[in-house]
């Protein structure tokens, strides 16, 4: 995940371990877990989340408590309450949940004073506490190596869990770079569908990822089965959707990511800009069903992953306001209001898919707010007989084994 922060980026990059976790490492988490529920409580009665609050009100008593543990951790164990007690604030405002908030999942976060890591053989010297370090020995792959071998990058903070660790590479947002192209792509459910313009040409660009909405709808299934099934057992029923859940989720995460890559890739190596739709309160007019069917987070993702990506790389994203942009004629601007088939078809005579319409319109709407540079482009100069597929699901075929470039809750 990367958060923009004096447009410092974060990138937490997952690392597996060569071994297990030695057992003063695994007291360690055991520890920090403890310290952390123990600040949260200390700060629910105190009413306060900021770090520094907390340090103030429990550092005496926690050094107490945690003799063992070395102070730096200590403090960032503040920092993890702050954070989970600043959730449960927002939860609550919204009425959410009245439960006291609980770190279930083993885990420790040191600060980059906290730890130090050699990047050429990829071992980290944690400390435990005085005279006491522990080693460990990261598997590196070739994914991994373009990040500890980035002079650019700096490192933050290390996130420490049973099986594995994530570190936070840090660096300056890059200037986005002047366009010499455009992509422009309307996001579908099962698809991005657009034009590419370069100089005076134009062809029609997709990603298609069917698999998406698929896997949305048997896990849709699947929990809708579950509900029945375990109807006398709320408790199970409510663990097993979870987990159908949390497996949806990476699923699909995991091909957001390939179609974000293939699109940067083609927009990188380019120059080109990419206009997006922008999906905020963007809401379906459809029935309950329908609007399930179209659940926009995946869409919604898609646009956040390619962002930060973009991000990272320098590469420009303009977003503009999609009103009309599925009804409108880019060639005399009349506007339809009856109901569409795949095919635009325009009295004037143009007649273009749907979808593919939609992203003209978009980039005209780009362009005609002068958001897209001194880019220009003409709608007669499209290439109808021209497709080039940017990302199909044959391209998603595991290739990382060891390595997902996001995880939350990483900074
Ligand atoms: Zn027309």
């Amino acid at each position: 995940m990367v958060i923009v922060k004096d447009e410092m980026l974060v990138k937490g990059v997952v690392f597996c371990l060569e071994s297990d976790l030695p057992g003063e490492a695994m007291l360690l988490l055991e520890d920090f877990r403890l310290a952390v529920n123990n600040a949260v409580r200390a700060g629910l009665h105190a009413r306060i989340t900021s770090r520094n609050a907390l340090n103030k009100l429990a550092y005496k008593d926690f050094r107490e408590q945690h003799p063992r543990m070395y102070a730096q951790h200590l403090v960032s164990a503040f920092e993890v309450a702050g954070g989970t007690l600043k959730n449960h604030r927002k939860l609550v405002r919204k009425g959410v949940t009245g439960r006291v908030p609980y770190v279930k999942r083993l885990m420790m976060k040191a600060e980059n004073q906290a730890y130090k890591l050699d990047r050429k053989t990829g071992i980290i010297d944690l400390p435990i506490r005085a005279g006491c370090h522990v080693e460990l020995k990261l598997v590196v792959s070739q994914y991994h190596r373009k990040y500890l071998d980035d002079t650019a990058l700096s490192l933050g903070s290390l996130t420490v869990l049973p099986d594995r660790v994530i570190v936070a590479f840090r660096k300056y947002a890059p200037k986005p770079y002047t366009p010499e192209s455009v992509i422009s792509m309307d996001t579908n459910e099962r698809s991005l569908d657009g034009v590419f313009v370069e100089g005076d040409g134009a062809k029609a660009v997709k990603a298609v990822f069917p698999d998406i909405a698929m896997i949305q709808q048997l896990h849709y299934d699947r929990r809708r089965r579950l509900q029945k099934k375990k109807a006398h057992d709320r408790r199970t029923m409510r663990r097993l959707c979870r987990m159908e859940g949390t497996r949806e989720h990476r699923r699909i995460d995991y091909r957001l990511h390939q179609v974000a890559n293939s699109v940067l890739k083609f927009a990188e190596e380019r120059k080109s800009a990419i206009v997006l739709e922008d999906l905020k309160g963007f809401k379906s007019k459809t029935s309950k069903e329908l609007n399930r069917r179209l659940s926009l987070w995946p869409r919604r993702k898609l646009h956040q992953i390619i962002e930060y990506k973009a991000q990272w790389k320098g590469v420009p994203v303009i977003k503009v306001d999609p009103r009309n942009s599925s009804r409108t004629c880019p060639i005399c601007r009349r506007i339809k209001y009856s109901r569409m088939g795949a095919e635009f078809k325009c009295e004037c005579g143009w007649c273009l898919d749907r979808h593919i319409n939609a992203s003209i319109n978009l980039l005209q709407t780009a362009i005609s707010k002068g958001m897209a540079g001194g880019l220009r482009f003409n709608p007669g100069a499209f290439q109808h007989d021209v497709m080039m597929i940017l990302y199909e699901p044959a391209m998603a075929a595991r290739s990382e084994p060891n390595g997902t470039s996001s995880i939350a809750g990483v900074t």
